[in-house]
Parts: structure tokens; sequence; C-alpha cells
């Protein structure tokens, strides 16, 4: 589930929500607007789906790409990507451990600014 924060209606945004903002604009399947899972890439153009959003997609309408329209005649066309779901997972990853470390000294910074 993602919450759309509306910046103008708070100047202050919250870094983590900045930082997670980030991973899933970046990382987003055009299908499901979350963050891509098995990974398969059209090698035509270079957009990115989960396995099976692009499957159903692929079995349901027009065997052409949700993103750009550029055609995908079977979907053995598509390209498994390993390496993007690492890359995905390693940044998830990174973004939890900052996000913790941030979120922790957000709160000692919030403490202190309270009891001085
Ligand atoms: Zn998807
Ligand atoms: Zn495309």
């Amino acid at each position: 589930m993602k919450t759309k924060v509306d910046a103008s209606h708070s100047p202050q945004r919250d870094p983590l929500q900045i930082l997670r903002d980030l991973v899933t604009n970046e990382f987003e399947c055009a299908i499901c607007l979350d963050t891509c899972t098995n990974t398969n890439v059209n090698p035509q153009c270079g957009h990115r789906f989960c396995k099976v959003c692009i499957e159903l997609s692929l079995s349901k309408c027009k065997h052409e790409c949700p993103n750009c329209r550029a055609r995908i005649p079977t979907y053995r066309t598509l390209r498994q990507d390993a390496q993007f779901d690492r890359i995905v997972s390693t940044y998830i990853h990174t973004f939890i451990v900052v996000g913790n470390t941030l979120s922790y000294h957000l709160k000692i910074i919030h403490n202190q600014t309270l009891t001085s």
C-alpha cells in the first residue's frame, strides 16, 4: 500500500518518506505500481515488470509493453533480470538500515529539543 504525500501541505517532509518514494519510483512495476519482484525486462525497450504482472498482461491482452507499447511477441521475448532483483533488495535493505538509524537520531534530537 502506498500513501500519497501532499508536499504542499508538509513543507518539512519526512526524510524517510523521501527515501521511500525514491526507492518505490525507481523500482516500480508499471502494472501493479509496487516494487518489481522476479523482474522481467523487455529487451526491446528496457522496461521492467514483475514476472506475474507481465505474464498476466500478455495472457489477457495485446502483446505490447504496458509502459510504451513496444511489441512483445511472446513471453519468451522477455528476459529475467536477476541483477535488477539483487539491486532492489540491496537498496531496500540499505533503506531499512539507514531509515532505522535516521529515525533513531531524529528521536534523540526530538527528545533533546523537548527537554532543553
Ligand atoms: Zn508488478
Ligand atoms: Zn516499454
